[in-house]
Order: C-alpha cells, then structure tokens, then sequence
C-alpha cells in the first residue's frame, strides 16, 4: 500500500498552537520557499509515495485530474490539498500537460530514513510540453519541437530543438517564411518575448488556430542578442558561429540562447547531445504557403488529425522511430533543389529494384532501437540496464547493415551505409556491455540484479556472503523444526522487522525459552534468536553492499557508454534515413509507383497518376487513372470543371501530391511523371472548410486569396479548390475570374483551378494558356453515372440537382428545384453578360470586395493622419483591377496591423 506523506504530512495536523497562519509548520515553510520560485508551474511535492499539491495547485489539479481535493488541517489554517501516487505519476503529469499547465517536479533529494528532521527538496526537473524526455510522454515517431521566436523588423529570428533527439536549429525568415516553418515543425510549446505578450494577432500564428502552439513568455533580456549569443557559445563549446554559418544571423543567435536558457532551467540534466546547430536557408525547402500542408493533408487528415488517411500514412512503412520521424520531415520538408532530389530518387530506386537487400536491410533494421532518443537520455543520465542491452543490440545490427555497404551502388544509400559503418567506432561497446550485465536486469538501477557475475571480485565474494547466510537460514529452519518438534516453523523475512522464526498459535507451548518474541499476528507469533539475528546482519550487511557497488558499476559503465553519446546519436541519425528511404521503396514496389524525372523546367506531366491515398484505400481496378499537363509556357492553367462529386478535387490534389512526393524523394502513382521544381505549394480549398473556425468564409478566402496572388512566383504551383464559393454565384465566379486574370497576366505560375461555376470556362476563350477540362459522367435520362475521367473541354452546366437526387433528395423538392434552376438560368443569361464576364477597365467597380455585412475596415479617428489613412487617401480605384484591389487591400490590412494601437 502507498504510504500517503506519512510522518512529514502528520505534521501538518500537529500544528503549534497559536499564531503561525496557513498550516505554517516546517514542512509548509519548505513546500512555500519553494513553491515562490516557481509560481507559474504545478508543483508536484514530494511527501512518501505521494506527489501532494498544496493551495491554488490543489484545486486546479482537483479540477483537471478528477481527484479528490482534501484538506489537512481544521480550524483558519486548513490547506487544500490533492495528490496522487509517485507510481502513476506519468499518467497525471501527462493529462497536466495536455491542460496546458506546467509542472514543476520537486523530489526528496535525501532518503527520509536517513534525513535529520525535514527531508530535504529540490525541484529537479521542470515538464513542460516543449521540454519532454521521458519515453512515455513522447510519441515515437513524432517529434517533439520547442520553438523559439526573436521578432525583427523584416526578419525574425527562429529557433527549434527537439530535447529528446538533439535536433537544434536556426533561421531568420520573414513572417509568411516563419508560418511556413512551424507549420512544418508543430512545435509543442514557442518562447516569445515577454514585450510581445498582448500582440493582437500573434505572427507566430493566428489566434483561433487550433494548431498553434502554445506560447511561453520569456523575459526580454533572455532574448538579448549579446547575453543569448553568449549562451549559444558557451553550449556549443565555440569561439565563433563561423562553423555553424550563424555568425552574422543575430536574430536566430537571440532565439537559439533564449532557448538553450529555457531548456536549461527546465531541464536541469545534461544537454551535450545538442550539440549540431543546424542553420536553415529559405528557399531551401519546398514552401508550403498557408494552409497547405493541412489542406492537402500529408501528414494528417484534417477533420481527424489522424495520420491514418494522409499521404505519410500511405508512405510510412518504417520499421524504427527515427525512421518514422525521418519520413515526417522528408514530407513535412520536400526539398527544393534538383541534384538532392535526384540523389534520394536514385536510392529509393535502388532498393525497389534490389527486392532481397531491401528485405535484408528491413529486417536488420527492426532490430535497432530509438538511438536519437537513447543517447539523449544518456546526455541526461536517464538510461537504465535494458537501454544499454538495447544499445548492444543495436550496435550489433547496425554493423551487419553497413556490411551491405559494398554491394550499394546509388550513392547516396552507400553514404548512409557508410554511415551506419562507422558504428564500427561503437564496436568495443557491445561486448562490454554484455559481459557486464546480466541480460535479465530490472528496469530499476538501484536494486542491484544488474551487475553479471565474474565482473567484479568483491562483488562476487557479497554475493557468496549473502547466499551463504541464505543458505544458513534454510538449514536453520529445518534444524529448529526437527529440534524443538515444530514441523510448521517458518523462517521468514520482511522490510521492518527483518528476519524471524514464525510459529503457529497452536504450537506454542513447543517454542524453547531461549526465542524471544517480536510480534504477535493472527494465528501466530514471531520470534528471533541471537543466532538469528547474527546472521542477518550478515545477509543485510551484503545485500545492502551489493546493492551500492552494483550501482557504482553500472554508473561506470553509463558513463562510459556516455563518451560516445555524440556517435549513438549519428547512429541514430543515418538508421533513420536508411529506414525512411527503405520505406519509400517498399511503397513504391507495393503500390507500383514510378520515379518521377524532376527537372528545373516550368511543366508538370503525369500519366496515368492516381491521388496516393486513394488508391491506397480502393479496391483494385476501381480507381480511374487519369493524366495530366501543365506548362507555365503553353498550358499554364487549367480550369476543372464537371458535377459535385465528379473527382475534381482528387483530380488537382493528385496533382500536387505527386510534386511534394517527388520533392520529397519519393516515387509516384502514374504510369509516368515530369516534374519541373516547384519552390511554393498553394492549395487554396473551398471555404466550407473554415467554418468551424468561426470566421466570416468570403474574408478568409479574400485573405488567403490576396496572399497567394501576391506570394507566388513564376515556379510555384497553385491548387485552387472552389475559390469564391463562400459568397453569392455571381460575386464567386467574378472573383474566380479575375484571380484567375491576374495568375495568367502577372504571376505566370502553374494553376489547377476546379470550380462547379461551368462559367468560368469561357474565360480560355480570352486568355491563351488557359485550357478547360471537365470531369465526364454519362446521362441516361434522369441517371448521371460518374465516370472519374478528365476529358478536355469545360462542363456545360452544373449538374448539382443530379447529384441531390443521387443523395435521395425527396422527388418533389427536385422538381422544384429544376423549376427554380429554370428561372434562374433565364435571369442568368442576362447577368452573366454583365457580370461573369468584366471587362478589365470597368471590373473595379462591379466587383464587390467585402460582403455587404462586413464591417469596415477601420473607423476614422480625429487625430493627425496614420500611413494607413495616408495610403488609403492615395489610392487610385479607378485606376486599378480587380485584383490589384484585392492585393491592395491585403497590404493596406498589414498596414493596419503595424499602426501602434490607439486608444
Ligand atoms: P468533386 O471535387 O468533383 O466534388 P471529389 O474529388 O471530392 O469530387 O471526388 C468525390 C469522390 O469520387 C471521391 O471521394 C472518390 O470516392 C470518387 N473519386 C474521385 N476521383 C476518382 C477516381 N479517379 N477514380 C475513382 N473514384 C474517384
Ligand atoms: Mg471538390
């Protein structure tokens, strides 16, 4: 049973009579010093088997673990209180966490039966979301990033780290470049500058996103560039950043030691796997703009944020952790450059053509453990037995993967064999490693049973000591048995009194008077000899030795295991690539992928391509192959048209998969595919999506809208999923029409633009690389039957009452519907002449930019003019399109954003 704060929480109750307020006793005066230097977190105080909270602690964590809020004290100095058992402590922290709080762990540092009065405390390790090590907080193949943000004018500083595998990096990137960047990292907590706390729209994100992380605000001087630049030296052992290619990047040297501080203070344990400062360039990555990692959902679904659905969940065939980590990052990060690209192309196809080494390779692989994550808990002094036979293990298998190394040819697998081959620098450890454990030792290290015998001589003699003083105590019980007649005598052992002969009630009258009592039970009575007792002094006396000295050899060994900690980790590192790359091929020859040819030219070419997931979930033969052509020279938009339900989204999400797939070094599902690099993604979807975000839906597609317009460039791919769909018919093919005016005459990039408005294909009569195709169905009748086929040419109409009847609309309401269609297609006709179709000198004024119940903007203020008013009295309306308009007022909305607040 758990013993609940014992003696120490009694105290408590036996308050001195009189003045002291608030359960003042020695023990709360400990638990409040300590608690004042750590009021923002819960802290979990340590009292016998027991994590208690005290106070305000007490009732939060009441509220948010369901347990029950006690008090320990009558009369004005009660003290709320909870707690729960040090044995399940995983479990509540993580529920703490998952509320957002922090948690402050605060351990009897000296052992209470040795300790003069108060046991002494100390915090010894701060959680919070961003700072996780313990296996069992963390999902394996999911990183865990604390992000940390130093705002500049053009630039910001960022930095990034995941504790539990030593990944540590730096950027300075614009605000757009910064969004892009946590939403590939998802960091789990993001240090901010105390001074930026009451920004309205944080640029780390925006205020209803979900996604966002959870921010902490850091004092200003932590993010100091002198003090944090000193700090970033000091950790990486450095005279300069020169190496690292950080030296002139002050910003991201504020954001990396505001973050190495903040670890330092929560972490409170070695931090030396850290120790390869990464600088990120932009451009270096494939951009995804906004929201479109999560609208095209690679690493997640977006209704159930589940991996299961999304492109990593078809691609992730992993055998490790790091390799699914590994997997993550390729995908969250497609790369950006030809030559690199290529060069995992080359490998990936490698392994799909060599069927036996890909199985060899993953089968080997199965048996290596998460070396990233061990060797940051060696940095921290964390491992235990098992993690090092795991070590051992993993070393050894690890060298018979780079023995394949030889029959490699594609250069960049041949590295990462390479790589792994210089385990080979590990190869003294294994052996060492099992001839000192025993290969059965516990998780815990300091209960002994660890330490295998023949390792230590003085051990071994202990252990002769012990197991004679047992075997002793085994004679002993059958010589007082046969000599005092009690063939019931037990000789027994337990933790407080130690050894002692136990004798039933009913043969009682048989113990010689030379037993004396120690306890009375039930049915029986316990009784000890000097004899007895000599001996377990002796068995007690080595046991307890033992225990020690297992303990001092274990930490020998740690701590020899611990010098190569930084090679553990590099180990890691390359099992994680082998196995992301093994994966991708295992993917590839599973599913019948093909290597698509990336080049630098402006087209994209699939044939015969599938969208991944897809044809992942459907029954073979099912699913319609369908090809593609995009050219930013000749064909450089196209507008998808045909029913709802025809395949138009999964016909342009195929699309863009496919590239993010070849820049991430995958294979993909066509018959053939040419990829010419794309340097941003923009998936623009349908504004049905938004609106569980609770925002006006016609604003965030303006919004987002004006952005790609203004962010793209020449290179970048647009999928635009129902643009205009959030307001009226007229208003969405109007503003479909001129972003698709401007993408034409202005950014020139490859554009897939579905849309059930049948309208908007009539715009490629007008502008030469605009090219229509639709999605066939086939008429009988009433039936429509969808035939998943992209055929060129636009859709005539819409078809929409079609698909109500297919969902089992009732039959009256869709003959009303077709009446109603009627009329509105005569009114149509006249509007469209007018309205559909601008022309580009008069569009301004047709073309509502905000809902009619929109608010404006910004009201007037009486007081001298701001650059906002100023750049608004500049405008020319007349002057401009449509769409400049909308680029205007995204900029002139920034400008707002930057105006200091007015009261
Ligand atoms: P739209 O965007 O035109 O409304 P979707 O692209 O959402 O249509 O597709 C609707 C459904 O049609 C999908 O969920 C899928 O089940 C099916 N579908 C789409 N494309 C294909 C295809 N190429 N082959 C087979 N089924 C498809
Ligand atoms: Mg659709």
């Amino acid at each position: 049973m758990a013993l609940r704060g014992g003696a120490e929480l009694d105290e408590l109750d036996a308050r001195p009579p009189g003045k002291l307020p608030g359960g003042a006793t020695p023990l709360m005066r400990q638990y409040r010093r300590i608690k004042d230097e750590h009021r923002d977190k819960i802290l979990l105080f340590h009292l016998g088997d027991f994590y208690e909270m005290f106070d305000e602690d007490a009732r939060t964590a009441s509220r948010v673990l369901g347990i029950a809020l006690t008090s320990r004290s009558k009369g004005d100095g009660s003290v709320p209180l909870a707690g729960f058992p040090c044995a399940a402590a995983r479990e509540y922290i993580e529920k703490l966490l998952a509320a957002g709080l922090r948690v402050a762990i605060c351990d009897q540092v000296e052992d209470p039966a040795l300790a003069k009065g108060l046991v002494r405390r100390e915090v010894t390790r701060v959680i919070t979301p961003g700072t996780l090590l313990d296996e069992g907080l963390l999902r394996p193949d999911t990183n865990n990033y604390l992000a940390a943000l130093a705002p500049g004018r053009e630039k910001s500083g960022l930095a990034f780290a995941d504790l539990s595998t030593g990944e540590f990096a730096v950027a300075e990137l614009t605000r757009a470049e910064i969004e892009t960047e946590l939403a590939r990292i998802r960091p789990a907590e993001i240090l901010l500058p105390e001074s930026v706390r009451d920004e309205e729209e944080p640029y780390y994100g925006r205020a209803d996103d979900t996604d966002r992380a959870r921010p902490t605000y850091y004092p200003d001087w932590a993010f100091d560039t002198e003090t944090a630049r000193r700090k970033l030296l000091e950790h990486l052992r450095a005279a300069t950043l020169e190496a690292f290619g950080c030296e002139s990047m002050p910003l991201a040297q504020a954001a990396a030691g505001a973050l190495l501080r903040y670890l330092e203070e929560t972490h409170r344990a070695g931090m030396e796997h850290m120790s390869a400062l990464q600088v990120i360039e932009p451009g270096e990555y494939l951009a995804f703009d906004g929201e479109a990692l999560r609208n095209l959902e690679v690493l997640e679904t977006i209704r159930e944020r589940r991996k299961e659905g999304s492109l990593l969940g078809v691609l992730d065939r992993t055998r490790t952790a790091p390799g699914g980590r590994r997997l993550r990052q390729w995908l969250a990060r497609p790369l950006a450059a030809v030559e690199p690209i290529r060069a995992r192309h080359e490998a990936v196809g490698e392994l799909v053509r060599e069927q036996s080494l890909r199985a060899r390779l993953r089968t080997a692989l199965a048996r290596v453990q998460d070396l990233e994550r061990l060797a940051s808990r060696l940095a921290a002094g964390r491992v235990n037995a098992r993690d090092l036979l795991g070590l051992a293990e993993s070393i050894e298998a690890a060298s018979a993967l780079a023995q394949e190394a030889a029959g490699a040819s594609a250069p960049l697998l041949r590295a990462t064999l390479e790589a792994l081959g210089r385990a080979s620098g590990l190869a003294h450890l294994p052996g060492k490693i099992r001839s000192t454990l025993r290969p059965d030792a516990p998780s815990g290290v300091r209960e002994g049973g660890l330490i295998a015998d023949g390792v230590s001589e003085e051990l071994d003699r202990l252990r002769k000591v012990r197991a004679g003083g047992r075997s002793w105590i085994a004679e002993f019980q059958a010589r007082e048995a046969e000599r005092t007649g009690i063939s019931s005598l037990k000789v027994g052992y337990n933790k407080v009194f130690g050894y002692y002969i136990e004798v039933t009630r009913s043969n009682l009258h048989l113990v010689p008077p030379e037993y004396e009592r120690k306890q009375t039970l039930v049915g029986a009575e316990r009784f000890v000899t000097p004899e007895l007792r000599a001996r377990e002094a002796e068995v007690l006396g080595a046991e307890e030795k033992i225990v020690a000295l297992e303990y001092r050899i274990f930490c020998e060994l740690r701590d020899e295991v611990a010098k190569e900690l930084h090679a553990i980790r590099d180990l890691g590192a390359a099992v994680g690539d082998l196995d992301a790359l093994a994966s991708l091929a295992e993917v590839a020859a599973d599913r019948g992928y093909v290597r698509p040819e990336v080049d630098e030219s402006l087209v994209c070419e699939i044939q015969e391509g599938r969208h991944p997931v897809l044809d992942s979930l459907m029954e073979p033969g099912r699913l319609v192959p369908n090809d593609l052509s995009l050219d930013a020279e000749k064909r450089q938009i196209l507008v998808v048209t045909g029913p709802n339900m025809a395949g138009k989204s999964t016909y342009i999400r195929m699309c863009a998969l496919v590239a993010v797939m070849a820049q991430a070094g995958s294979f993909v599902p066509a018959a053939r595919a040419r990829v010419g690099l794309v340097d941003r993604l923009f998936a623009r979807v349908g504004a049905s999506d938004d609106i569980a975000r609770g925002r006006s839906t016609f604003m965030v597609e303006m919004v987002e809208t004006a952005r790609v317009l203004r962010a793209a460039t020449k290179r970048s791919l647009v999928v635009l999923d129902e643009v205009g769909r959030g307001t009226s018919t007229y208003d969405g093919v109007s503003i479909a029409w001129a972003v698709t005016e401007h993408l034409h005459e202005v950014v020139g990039c490859r554009t897939l633009f579905a849309t059930h408005y049948h309208e908007l294909c009539a715009i490629a009569d007008e502008l030469p690389r605009v090219a229509n195709v639709n999605v066939a169905v086939r008429e009988w009748g009433d039936e429509i039957t969808f035939l998943y086929r992209i055929v060129p040419g636009g859709a005539d109409r819409s078809y929409g009452i079609h698909v109500a009847r297919l969902a089992g609309v009732p039959r009256e309401v869709i003959g009303r519907a077709r009446e109603v269609l009627a009329l509105l297609e005569s009114r149509g006709e006249r509007a469209s002449r007018r309205s559909a179709r601008p022309r580009r000198a008069k569009g301004a004024e047709q073309m509502p930019l905000l809902a009619p119940d929109e608010p404006p903007a910004s009201a007037a203020r009486p007081r001298a003019p701001s650059r906002l008013e100023e750049a608004l009295r500049a405008l020319k309306v007349e002057e401009m399109t449509p769409v400049q308009a909308l680029v205007e007022l995204e900029r002139l909305k920034r400008l707002l954003e930057e105006e200091p607040k007015a009261e």
